[in-house]
């Protein structure tokens, strides 16, 4: 197969954690005979310093015409960094803004998965943790309570302020679509989360996550008030396979997952549109504290690698060739500093890399 890919390498340690998951994805396609073409374009403070602004309308044209965009990270140190003395518009986060735009990404995929290696890095009892847990956050990205209309006004001397939450059956009804299409590749479950006993917009994203359904009867669907969901999250995360929620829920349920899983260096994330294309990305930021020091951890940019050949390209067998490596380099006990445990060997980016090359081959 013939891939295009945009490599979007950013700022602070994304070239670093690129290069390696470019080093990964080259060796899958030796090994199943793929084709890989990659185009590097600026995003962020590499885009300000070449171009004055963080995006360009080249650079978008360039991952528009890709099968898939592959990121680092961008931005840079928010005190010190000249970029934050630029007007918002122009500094490094609107380029990501620009892009999910600019490409119509509206499904924000984050998985939260406890890799048995890790537990100890998880905050939870070990009774609750001790089975692990792999869930995956489906969470609408481009509407909702933070593109409604908002206003602040003065009533009698009082100040007021109102945001409106709208969401139409359409926006919901593409997003639930997503939704139990990427159940269909794990275990088949889907767990709605909304506030259906209060608000009108979860009823009607109830109502329209069970006519979706009913196009799924190999999937189970449940559904869970937002604040129930937020207890079960640490109460028994295991019981999640894909939780599917609108935008506010889902920024907070989804850091809460990932916090569950105590490693912010292993955290993939993925944003779709309603095609198969989508921009694949760390959830964390470009650390600018550890850039150029070899020091970061690739990981988390690696498996967003095997989220882009699984749900952009369907090559199931190559993603889970990736995960398996994964796993593997860190049952064989090898870590990055920010995963690093008694009695295990400590190694660079580059090394880290390395080790899960060798065990995709
Ligand atoms: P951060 O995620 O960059 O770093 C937080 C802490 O985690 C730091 O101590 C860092 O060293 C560590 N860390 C993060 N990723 C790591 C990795 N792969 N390996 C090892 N350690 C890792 O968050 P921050 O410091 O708040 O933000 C730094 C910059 O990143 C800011 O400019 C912020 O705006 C930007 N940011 C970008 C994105 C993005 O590109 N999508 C997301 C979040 C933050």
């Amino acid at each position: 197969m013939k891939l295009k890919i945009t490599c979007i390498p950013g700022d602070g340690i994304g070239p670093e954690i690129v290069a390696e998951a470019k080093k990964v994805l080259d060796t899958v396609a030796e090994k199943y005979g793929h084709d890989m073409q990659y185009t590097d374009i600026l995003m962020g403070g590499a885009s300000i310093d070449a171009h004055g602004v963080p995006l360009t309308d080249e650079a978008v044209e360039t991952a528009k015409n890709a099968d898939a965009v592959l990121m680092g990270s961008i931005g840079g140190d928010t005190t010190t960094s000249p970029w934050y003395k630029l007007p918002p518009n122009l500094r490094p986060e609107a380029g990501l803004l620009g892009i999910r735009k600019a490409l119509n990404l509206f499904a924000n995929l984050r998985p939260a998965v406890l890799y048995e290696e890790l537990a100890q890095a998880c905050p939870l009892k070990q009774d609750i943790s001790g089975n692990g847990f792999d869930m995956l956050i489906m969470r609408e990205l481009t509407g909702g309570l933070y593109f409604g209309e908002r206003k602040t006004v003065e009533e009698n001397g009082v100040r007021k302020a109102i945001d409106t939450l709208t969401y139409d059956e359409n926006e919901i009804r593409r997003i639930a679509v997503k939704g139990f299409d990427i159940a269909r590749k794990r275990r088949k479950k889907v767990t709605s989360v909304d506030k259906a006993n209060v608000l009108d917009s979860s009823r009607l994203w109830r109502a329209v996550v069970e006519e979706v359904a009913k196009d799924y009867p190999d999937v189970t669907l449940e559904h869970m008030l937002v604040d129930n969901c937020a207890m079960q999250l640490v109460k028994d995360p295991a019981q999640f396979d894909v939780i599917l929620t609108e935008n506010m829920f889902g920024d907070i349920l989804s850091d809460e997952a990932s916090m569950v899983t105590g490693s912010i260096g292993m955290l993939a994330s993925a944003s779709l549109n309603d095609t198969k294309f989508g921009l694949y990305e760390p959830s964390h930021g470009s650390a600018p504290d550890i850039a150029g020091k070899d020091l970061a951890n690739p990981i988390a940019t690696i498996l967003s690698a095997s989220m882009m050949l699984r749900y952009s390209f369907d090559l199931d067998k190559e993603a889970d060739a990736i995960d398996e490596a994964v796993k593997q380099v860190l049952r064989d006990g090898y870590r990055t500093g920010d995963i690093m445990s008694e009695g295990c060997e400590k190694v660079g980016c580059k090394k880290m890399g390395d080790l899960i090359v060798e065990r995709i081959k």
